[in-house]
């Protein structure tokens, strides 16, 4: 008889985007002339740069040829991309890194999914609330929490954000082993500074804990106080493990392209207090379970950091952050709270009146026919909050805040 891992079973359905459809889907069809514009969407719209494409076809013919041609590559990635990504992404910002520091894959969800692998399965782990639902619910299915109650897993931390603590999460009053953040966050947008970031290495530092840094949207900080990488914070190289990726970056969402940096320096203990490092249980896991990311991706990946396409790129980033001043502009000139949309492409809003996030979702769908995200989506500190996104078109975003400013019944 084959035994279930039971821990699956503790997770809610996938609740939150299968409800989201099943609403729109039923005012479709009670409202078959509704203009619907979706703000909701985490997925990028603008398409893949001339650089990276061009890359890409020769890419292509280089495998159409027995002497050009790449079978398995390193699961590592190759060196001709991890240098790049050292020389760009890091070296500007004082931070060296050993090639062997950097590893590519095919997403930053795989990474922050499987990253806990490496970890005991006694671990307690830290989520700032709301946040990306993966890190928890990978956590879950490992075994490494209870169940739920009325939204809250037992035996986790959560760290709540709002706008009373400014969305700057707490230290824990106790001891955590494992601490996820997500900075620019997803879904509130907004950041950490530099000294809020110490606070964190320092803890983490004082009780041996690890930070795992998830760093998806630093090509969107706009301030130049901001660090992007948790490795500029001094000490950090000691206790965290950082996830980048290119998917809204340079638009590979589809393409599928990240990479994850494990510091040598970075130390896990064995149960006799042994310190062992973490890059070595990632190579192994990685070597064992993945065969790295494809040639022809990669060196799409490698063209981004090109100068033509670092400045392509830096367009895309301006066209969304452009959407995300425009919906905040907007909102705010009606009244509405809105956090975040300064430094990272989504825009975090209180729900007016006190109302809960599904009612506000529904309100926004009726009145104006625009769908967002509810902030309970994301964890329980999510409720009386909504999210938007900047990915959309611009005439559509356009469009949208101008129904909403005209047609929302406040
Ligand atoms: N991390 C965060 C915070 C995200 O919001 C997302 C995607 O929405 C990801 C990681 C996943 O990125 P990737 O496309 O590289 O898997």
């Amino acid at each position: 008889m084959a035994l279930l891992n039971e821990n699956y079973l503790k997770l809610p359905g996938s609740y939150l985007f299968a409800e989201i459809a099943k609403r729109v889907t039923q005012f479709k069809a009670e409202n078959p002339e509704a203009n619907i514009i979706r703000l909701g969407i985490g997925d990028v719209t603008k398409p893949l740069t001339p650089t990276v494409i061009e890359s890409l076809h020769k890419a292509v013919d280089e495998m159409a040829n027995a002497e050009t041609f790449r079978g398995y590559g390193p699961e590592q990635g190759y060196n001709f991309l991890i240098k790049k990504i050292i020389e760009t992404d890091y070296i500007p910002r004082g931070i060296t890194l050993d090639e062997d520091e950097v590893f590519v894959s095919d997403g930053s969800k795989s990474d922050v999914g499987n990253i806990q692998e490496i970890f005991g399965v006694h671990n307690k782990v830290a989520i700032t609330d709301p946040v990306y639902p993966v890190y928890l619910d990978t956590n879950v299915m490992a075994g490494r929490t209870g169940t739920i109650s009325n939204g809250v897993f037992e035996n986790v931390t959560y760290l709540p954000c709002n706008a009373e603590n400014k969305f700057i999460p707490e230290l824990p009053k106790e001891k955590v082993d494992l601490i996820y953040l997500c900075v620019p966050n997803n879904p509130t947008g907004t950041t950490l500074s530099r000294s809020e970031l110490k606070k964190w290495v320092d803890y983490a530092k004082a009780n041996n804990s690890i930070i795992l840094f998830d760093a998806a949207y630093e090509a969107y900080i706009q301030d130049p106080e901001l660090p992007h990488s948790i490795y500029e914070i001094e000490g950090a190289k000691d206790v965290a493990i950082e996830f980048r990726s290119f998917s809204k970056t340079a638009g590979f969402t589809g393409t599928r392209c990240a990479f994850t940096v494990v510091p040598k320096t970075v130390m896990g203990l064995t149960s006799k207090g042994e310190p062992h490092p973490l890059n070595k249980l990632w190579n192994r896991r990685q070597t064992t379970k993945f065969n790295g990311v494809p040639y022809i991706i990669q060196k799409g990946a490698e063209a981004v950091y090109s100068p033509e396409g670092q400045a392509e790129i830096k367009g895309i980033v301006s066209y969304y952050m452009d959407n995300a001043r425009i919906i905040k502009e907007g909102l705010d000139s009606i009244g509405l709270e809105t956090f975040g949309g300064v430094n990272a492409p989504y825009i975090w809003l209180k729900t007016p009146k006190g109302m809960d996030s599904w009612s506000f979702f529904d309100k926004l769908l009726r009145e104006v026919h625009i769908v967002g995200t509810p902030g309970t989506g994301f964890g329980p500190a999510g409720e009386g909050y909504f999210r938007l996104t900047a990915f959309g078109n611009k005439e559509a975003t356009i469009e949208a805040v101008e129904r909403i400013k005209t047609k929302l019944k406040l």
